[in-house]
């Protein structure tokens, strides 16, 4: 029977597209097996990762060990780099044999340019740079409560238009972060989705779930004729960017330290530096050219969760909030008392930075040295 995108019920399991480059699996792969397992689990289905490239059996499995079920895995030289023609033509080729019913993408470069060309092609949605996903109304419905001012309890859910609790509820900030809006994709299969890097958290890694995965080799139809790009050679940027998303201590600067520029960053990285951590900063201080886009916290920056998330001389603007928000612990050094960003501070310090870091920095080498 051909292939139809608004045949809903024919449609099943959470998808992942497990994005790779040069054979190592990138981080955020892992971050969305963790959160498409939530999703296969509200659904009662099972969660599988796509994998393309050239010889990448190797790093299949350890998709299990964040809960992936099975993995389809398509080995070519013409996988081997990404090409948008070759990895639309398998990913459509591979959605129209199995059928799944929502798969979700990396909002990378990568995800970015190759989900929209495969929602196209099958004829169904996509909701770009998600930063939160749910199929159970309930656990919407408490998102809601917590991250919102919706008067949850006194809102009907319910609709006649389509299934409330069995469409993914898609959420990204629109009209410029002003809003939440939540997006569903009633009439057609798969719901498509990209997150962002960071946005969604890991799930903790189990041995077991490696010797349970599935990994599966589709027959598939790929030739040269089908690629109409040819990957010369792959150039690393050679500068080395900033891991925000992965460090457990971040210390951002903001416009506070417009005074004396260098000093202030100089200050931040003493601090990063005796806590193991790295620099951040806002986009006031990104704008004004004093650090590279790369340093960038928030909603048009990198989605962090460290341990200790320290802002010096950020405001605590709704769009730097979205970015940082989540870390396990927040201090804020402002010489504004009533600066947004002490709301969401666990400890708040009211001074001007240039003199309050030298003294954390003395404090915490003082600490060091006792322990
Ligand atoms: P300011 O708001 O100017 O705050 C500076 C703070 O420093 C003030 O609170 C001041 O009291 C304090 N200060 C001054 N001197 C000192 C001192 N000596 N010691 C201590 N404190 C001092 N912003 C982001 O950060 N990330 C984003 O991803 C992002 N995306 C955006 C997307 C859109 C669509 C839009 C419209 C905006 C976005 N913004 C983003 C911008 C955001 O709205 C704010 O303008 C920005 O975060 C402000 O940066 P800031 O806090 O460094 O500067």
């Amino acid at each position: 029977m051909a292939y139809n995108s608004a045949d809903i019920a024919a449609f099943k399991n959470v998808w992942v597209f497990c994005e790779q480059r040069q054979g190592k699996m990138m981080p955020t792969t892992f971050e969305l097996i963790s959160e498409g397992r939530k999703l296969a689990d509200e659904l009662g289905v099972e969660l599988c990762g796509i994998l393309l490239g050239d010889d990448v059996d190797g790093i299949a499995a350890e998709l299990g060990g964040y809960g992936a079920d099975r993995v389809y895995v398509y080995n070519s030289p013409l996988l081997k780099n990404y090409t948008t023609d070759a990895y639309t033509k398998v990913i459509v080729d591979a959605v129209e044999e199995f059928k799944p019913e929502i798969m979700i993408y990396g909002a990378s470069h990568i995800g970015r340019d190759l989900a929209p060309r495969c929602a196209a092609r099958l004829h169904t949605g996509l909701c770009a740079d998600c930063t939160h996903l749910d199929v159970d109304l309930n656990g919407y419905v408490e998102f809601l409560r917590t991250g919102s001012n919706v008067d949850v309890d006194n809102t009907n859910f319910e609709t006649k238009m389509f299934d409330v609790n069995t469409n993914l509820k898609m959420t990204r900030p629109a009209f410029g972060g002003h809003l939440m809006a939540t997006i569903v994709c009633p009439r057609f299969r798969p719901a498509m989705a990209t997150v962002r890097p960071g946005v969604m958290k890991r799930r903790p890694f189990d041995e077991e779930g490696v010797k349970k995965v599935e990994i599966v080799h589709p027959e598939f139809e790929l030739t040269e004729a089908d690629v109409q790009t040819e990957v010369v050679e792959v150039v690393k940027a050679a500068k080395k960017l900033v891991d925000l998303i992965g460090a457990e201590y971040i210390v951002s600067v903001g416009r506070g330290i417009a005074k004396d520029v260098e000093g202030g960053i100089a200050l931040a990285e003493e601090l990063a530096d005796v806590l193991g951590g790295v620099v951040g900063a806002s986009r006031a201080v990104v704008d004004a050219g004093w650090m590279t886009a790369d340093h960038q916290v928030g909603q048009t920056g990198k989605t962090v969760h460290p341990k200790v998330y320290i802002a010096l001389g950020i405001s605590g603007a709704i769009q730097h909030k979205a970015g940082m928000q989540e870390s396990e612990y927040i201090i804020a050094v402002n010489k504004d008392e009533n600066a947004p960003m002490f709301e969401i501070a666990n400890y708040g310090i009211v001074g001007d930075l240039f003199k309050v870091v030298p003294l954390l920095i003395q404090s915490i080498k003082d600490a060091k040295a006792e322990a």
